[in-house]
């Protein structure tokens, strides 16, 4: 999939589709080393910038690195991840056209930061965080929305400076 980073409206860098996504799309996979909580923790305690994602079996993260760590958070997604054998992908929700950045939802959790979005969608909620029904209906551990919930991505990083360049690059 021809994807690109450049310098993103909602913050910092973003990927850019240069060509058209159908819906349904596995667009690209999320990729890093395989760590657990504690050593995600543990690694990025002290660090501004994290890029790690939870899986659903609640232990692993990913620590990001490549493409798909770059794509933004907004509140009303091109995008949305999917968690496949282990493997986390993201996916068009909907066709996307050339030029167009890709965007999912992080419903973030188990963070202790402020995370304030800067997306510009029209329900914006204002946090990346998730909202305070998928954590309710997560709690009671049975829901489709836990596995969501499990699976949001885990960010510390793309609250503050707007517009700054990215410290990672490709
Ligand atoms: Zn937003």
């Amino acid at each position: 999939m021809p994807l690109i980073i450049r310098s993103s409206e909602i913050h910092a860098a973003g990927c850019y589709t240069t060509t058209p996504i159908i819906k349904g799309t596995l667009v690209v996979e999320y990729t890093g080393p395989r760590i657990t909580k504690e050593q995600g923790d543990e690694i990025y305690d002290d660090s501004a910038v994290t890029y790690l994602f939870g899986l659903g079996d609640g232990r692993t993260v990913i620590d990001g690195h490549g493409t798909a760590m770059f794509i933004n958070h907004s509140c009303d997604p091109n995008c949305e991840t999917e968690e496949i054998d282990g493997r986390v992908w993201i996916k068009a929700l909907r066709a996307i056209k050339p030029g167009e950045e890709l965007t999912y939802d992080y419903l973030l959790y188990d963070g202790d930061d402020d995370a304030p979005c800067y997306c510009g969608a029209q329900k914006c909620r204002g946090t990346m965080y998730a909202p305070p029904e998928i954590e309710t209906e997560a709690a009671k551990a049975n829901s489709k929305r836990e596995r969501k919930k499990k699976n949001a991505r885990r960010n510390n990083s793309r609250r503050s400076r707007p517009g700054s360049t990215s410290p990672l690059s490709e």
